[in-house]
C-alpha cells in the first residue's frame, strides 16, 4: 500500500473497541493526516507469526494499536483457560516482534484491570501489576496479558537506550501498555454465555421482555466494577498514541473510583430499559472478583497536563445507547 501519510495499523479492528476507534477516527478532521488500517482475524491471523510479520510487511505502519485478542467475560475464562493463555500469549509475541522489526514508531497494546493481583489494598495503580497472584477465575488471560507489560517493557529499555530511527525519523520505537477497565459499547458480543456482563445482561433483558420470561442474572449482584464506555476509551487511546508524554509508562483508562457500581446496580439500569420490573439472582454461579477498584489518577494528570479536556459518558446514558444499537442491529449483531 502507498500512502503520504503515516499509517496507524489497529488490530482487533472488528471487535468492540476497534469500531469504535473507527467511529471516532471517521468521525471529525482531527485524525486525517493519518491513514488508518482496521485488520481482523480475517486480515491475518495473528496466532501465526508469519501471518503477523506478513501483515506488517504489506502495511508498513508507523504507529500500531494492537486491540486483537481471545477476550470473553468471566465464565468464559473460567471455561477455556488454556485458550485464553496460548492465543494471548501468542498474539501479543508475534506482534510485538513485528513492532520492533518493522521499526514502529509507537505502539499501544491493552492490559485490564482485571488481571490485577486479587489481594492487594485498592485502589489499584499502575505500579501493582506484579505484586501478587491474580484472582483464580481468570488466570489464564491475566498471565498472559502481565506477560504483555514485561515484554514491552523489555523492548522499550533496548530501543529507547539505542539510536534506532524508526517510520517517520522519529527515534525510539517505544511501546505502551494502557489498562481499560470493564468496557461496553456497540459492536460487543452479545453472546448469553461468553460475555461480559452488560451485554450479557442486556441480551437476558431482550429475551426476556420479548418472550416473557424471567431475568436471571449469575451470581448474586454485590460484586463492584468500574466500566468504561467504549467511544470513551477509544478517544483515550487515540490520546495515548498521539499526544501521551510518557510514552512507554502504562496508564489506566478508566472512570473514577467514585464511579464504581454493583452488578446489582448495572442489572436495574438495564431491565429499567425493558420494562423489567423484578430480577433474579442465580447465586449458582460465581461471583467472580469481588471488587478491582482502579485510580485513574495518572490518566487525569497526564489529560490535564496536555490540556485534553475529558469527559467521561455516564453508564445510563451508555448503557441506554448500547440497548437502542443492539435492538436496532439484532440480526446481525455478535450474539
Ligand atoms: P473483541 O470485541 O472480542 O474483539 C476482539 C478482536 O480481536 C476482533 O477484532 C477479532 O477479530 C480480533 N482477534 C481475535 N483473535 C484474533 C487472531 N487470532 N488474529 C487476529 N485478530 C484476532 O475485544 P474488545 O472487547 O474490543 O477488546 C479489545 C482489547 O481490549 C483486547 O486486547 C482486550 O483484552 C482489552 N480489554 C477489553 C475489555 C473489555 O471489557 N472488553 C476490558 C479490558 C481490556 P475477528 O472479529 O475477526 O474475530
Ligand atoms: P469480570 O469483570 O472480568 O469479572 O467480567 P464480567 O463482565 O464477566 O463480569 C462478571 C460479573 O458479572 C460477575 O460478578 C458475574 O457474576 C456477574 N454477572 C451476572 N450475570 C452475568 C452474565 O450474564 N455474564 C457475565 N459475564 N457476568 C455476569
Amino acid at each position: 500500500m502507498h500512502t503520504q501519510k503515516p499509517i496507524v495499523l489497529v488490530t482487533g479492528g472488528s471487535g468492540l473497541v476497534g469500531q469504535a476507534i473507527k467511529k471516532i477516527v471517521y468521525e471529525t478532521n482531527a485524525y486525517s493526516h493519518l491513514q488508518f488500517c482496521f485488520a481482523s482475524s480475517r486480515s491475518a491471523d495473528l496466532t501465526d507469526p508469519i501471518k503477523t510479520n506478513q501483515l506488517f510487511e504489506n502495511l508498513k505502519p508507523t504507529y500500531v494499536i494492537h486491540l486483537a485478542a481471545r477476550v470473553g467475560g468471566l465464565y468464559k475464562n473460567m471455561n477455556e483457560p488454556v485458550q485464553m493463555f496460548q492465543d494471548n500469549l501468542d498474539i501479543n509475541s508475534n506482534v510485538i516482534k513485528a513492532c520492533s522489526k518493522h521499526l514502529v514508531a509507537h505502539s499501544v497494546y491493552c492490559l485490564s484491570t482485571c488481571i490485577f493481583p486479587d489481594n492487594i489494598p485498592y485502589p489499584i495503580n499502575e505500579d501493582m501489576l506484579h505484586m501478587g497472584p491474580p484472582h483464580p477465575s481468570n488466570e489464564g488471560y491475566a498471565y498472559a496479558k502481565r506477560m504483555l507489560e514485561v515484554q514491552t517493557r523489555l523492548y522499550n529499555g533496548v530501543q529507547s537506550s539505542t539510536e534506532w530511527i524508526m517510520k517517520g525519523g522519529l527515534k525510539g520505537g517505544l511501546m505502551t501498555c494502557v489498562i481499560p477497565t470493564n468496557v461496553y459499547g456497540e459492536h460487543d458480543n452479545f453472546n448469553l454465555e461468553d460475555s461480559h456482563v452488560i451485554p450479557g445482561l442486556i441480551h437476558k433483558a431482550y429475551v426476556a421482555s420479548t418472550q416473557n420470561e424471567k431475568f436471571i442474572v449469575k451470581g448474586s449482584g454485590e460484586p463492584l466494577r468500574q466500566f468504561i464506555y467504549a467511544e470513551d476509551l477509544a478517544r483515550l487511546i487515540l490520546y495515548v498514541l498521539l499526544k501521551y508524554k510518557n510514552r512507554g509508562k502504562p496508564l489506566i483508562l478508566s472512570t473514577p473510583e467514585e464511579s464504581e457500581i454493583s452488578i446489582k446496580d448495572v442489572a436495574t439500569i438495564i431491565a429499567k430499559n425493558f420494562g423489567i420490573d423484578a430480577i433474579e439472582f442465580d447465586t449458582s454461579f460465581s461471583n467472580g472478583q469481588y471488587r478491582k477498584t482502579a485510580s485513574n489518577q495518572r490518566l487525569e494528570l497526564a489529560l490535564n497536563a496536555t490540556d485534553t479536556p475529558f469527559t467521561f459518558t455516564p453508564i445510563e446514558e451508555g448503557i441506554g445507547k448500547t440497548i437502542k444499537w443492539f435492538k436496532h442491529n439484532y440480526n446481525t449483531a455478535r450474539k
